[in-house]
């Protein structure tokens, strides 16, 4: 049988009833992608790592580069070849792995890597002397976060051996990285100090004889206020699920979740809601049961504060989340068991976003986004 080329809003599970769902819209993701592709001076790299943001590697991977982007992203190496296995053959870079990491296999599926260190450049000449796959090479520099890249300290001798691997074939240098402590503070001035520390790393390599031809700094925040970051390439993650971290843009997102409500029960006030009785109702109201919990994704530390929609109305958590459930407060009237809750969507018919549940659990929405349990079946539409 053909696989549909859409899928209904609502979806039904092999027991019959609705069961809870992530549904993706991928033509939000191409709009975002669209976007940045417009805006950036450069290229566009599409940062799919945790797998695309939560929202499906495969998805992503298979939307960004319809959509325009010409690069792809990730953290590890084992995510570069879950890259690769997609069969796409556009570059793709791999920016985080320890020093004994599978290089001979990333470079046989031309995975870059990005080098913060020389001993990660030893690691990776050996690989390629003992394989004879010529590696290509990212310089990560720290540009002022003091978290991953070689500090400026140590460019001359990570750049000078560098070059060393590349005269004698086992490397090419192709391209040069740092990354913003506070883009998301646009006009602050690290930002003006972290673009000036990459474009001296940027000649210290060239001192050095290297030829970086991909220099890139910019994350989403940086690509949409900070257009002199752009330089070759900017590596847009948060951007292409609709997340701005300068909330200085409307991007589109693309996720709604939604649970169908257990079971709805009338209770007298007085009555205390959940562990702990942390909700004593202060009047007699209905009660529906979601099975949906932190483990799903709903953070426990929004307990207090966060709403869902229920038949187009708001719902308050009454009490506090539970691993697998959480009982919302459908005040005086009623809905039948099977009603669609939304948890977060893109806030178009007034039912709260991932930012709304960010701030009710004290975090950002990329923390919202990629931590939607395994077991909610996701639906790509
Ligand atoms: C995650 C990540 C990105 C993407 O950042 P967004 O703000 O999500 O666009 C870019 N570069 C590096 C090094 C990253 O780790």
């Amino acid at each position: 049988m053909n696989a549909p080329a859409t899928r209904p809003r609502t979806s039904r599970s092999t027991t019959g009833g609705h069961e809870p769902t992530l549904e993706i819209d991928l033509a939000a993701v191409a709009a975002n992608t669209r976007r940045f592709v417009r805006q950036a001076r450069g290229e566009v790299m599409a940062v799919v790592k945790a797998d695309g943001f939560g929202h499906g590697l495969h998805a992503m991977v298979r939307t960004a580069l319809a959509s325009g982007a010409t690069w792809l992203g990730t953290t590890s190496i084992t995510e570069a070849l879950a890259v690769r296995a997609t069969g796409v053959d556009a570059p793709v870079l791999s920016w985080l792995n320890p020093v004994d990491a599978d290089v001979t296999t990333a470079c046989r599926h031309r995975v870059d890597l990005a080098v913060p260190s020389e001993n990660h450049l030893a690691a990776v000449v050996e690989a390629a002397a003992w394989s004879g796959y010529r590696a290509r090479v990212h310089l990560q520099l720290d540009t002022g976060m003091a978290r991953d890249g070689a500090a400026p300290d140590e460019w001359a001798d990570l750049m000078t051996t560098a070059r060393r691997a590349e005269i004698a074939g086992h490397i090419t240098v192709v391209g040069v990285m740092g990354h913003l402590a506070r883009a998301d503070e646009p006009g602050h001035p690290a930002n003006t100090t972290g673009l000036r520390v990459m474009l001296s790393g940027v000649g210290t390599a060239e001192q050095a004889g290297l030829r970086p031809s991909t220099r890139h700094l910019a994350a989403t925040a940086a690509t949409l206020t900070e257009p002199e970051t752009h330089l070759d390439l900017v590596r847009i993650g948060a951007g292409l699920v609709g997340i701005d971290p300068s909330e200085s843009t409307r991007l589109r997102s693309a996720l709604r979740f939604t649970a169908p409500v257990v079971q709805v029960r009338r209770v007298p006030a007085e009555t205390g809601i959940g562990y702990g009785h942390t909700h004593v109702t202060d009047r007699a109201t209905n009660l529906a049961l979601l099975p949906v919990g932190y483990a799903d994704g709903l953070r426990r530390d929004a307990s207090e504060g966060a709403w869902v929609l229920v038949a187009g109305r708001r719902c308050p958590v009454a009490g506090v989340i539970s691993m697998d459930q959480v009982v919302v407060d459908l005040g005086d009237d009623p809905v039948q068991p099977g009603t669609e809750a939304v948890v977060f969507g893109p806030g178009d018919d007034g039912e709260p976003t991932v930012y709304d549940w960010a701030h009710w659990a004290g975090t950002i929405p990329h923390e919202i986004v990629t931590g939607i349990g395994h077991r909610i079946r996701r639906s790509i539409r």
